[in-house]
């Protein structure tokens, strides 16, 4: 089923999200719905606060090269926390509760996380440029932080003015130097 994702300035992407007691089928619904809402909207990752869930699951599917091909590679995590994060990237982040913003985030280049699976099991991902900046953002989502949080109050109100007035704002990296060649692409989730 598919949800309806919550947008921006809805106070319920601000909260900070309850771990999970105990993972059941009804964990294993929303995260069915939630990969269901995601791939509707063309993301790359989605939160369950960004359908309007106060729990700690996120789902990721930035593909994996298989045979040189792009194929599907979902990820679904239960409370996940970081064990470790290491080195710098910047990407340039957009989010689906966040219509027409695009911003240049630096997040750590290499991260370890540690979570449950969709059945309960503990597992541990380790996440490397794209799938690290998707791990990053998501987990913030469970924290109650969002992309605008990262704006300066101008370009907050800046931002919030065009959404009235629907208007796509972007922001570009000064320093292309800053992304990794073969990396354009913008995270969506
Ligand atoms: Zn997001």
């Amino acid at each position: 089923m598919k949800l309806k994702i919550i947008e921006y300035p809805n106070p319920l992407l601000k909260q900070k999200c309850a771990p999970v007691e105990r993972v059941t089928t009804e964990t294993r619904t929303l995260i069915d719905n939630m990969f269901e809402t995601m791939y509707a909207a063309n993301g790359v990752g989605l939160a369950a606060p960004q359908v309007g869930i106060k729990q700690r699951v996120l789902i990721i599917d930035v593909g994996q090269i298989v045979d040189g091909e792009s194929r599907p590679h979902p990820i679904a995590l239960v409370n996940p926390t970081f064990q470790s994060q290491e080195g710098k990237i910047t990407w340039e982040e957009g989010c689906l509760s966040l219509p027409d913003l695009i911003v240049p985030v630096e997040r750590s280049e290499k991260v370890v996380v540690n979570a449950l699976d969709p059945d309960g099991k503990e597992i541990k991902i380790l996440g490397e440029q794209l799938l690290a900046v998707a791990l990053q953002h998501e987990i913030d989502h469970l924290d109650g932080i969002i992309l605008v949080d990262r704006l300066s109050r101008l370009k907050r109100d800046m931002y919030r003015k065009k959404l009235e007035k629907h208007e796509p704002i972007e922001e570009h990296i000064e320093d292309p130097k800053q992304v990794p060649a073969g990396l354009r692409k913008p995270y969506i989730g």
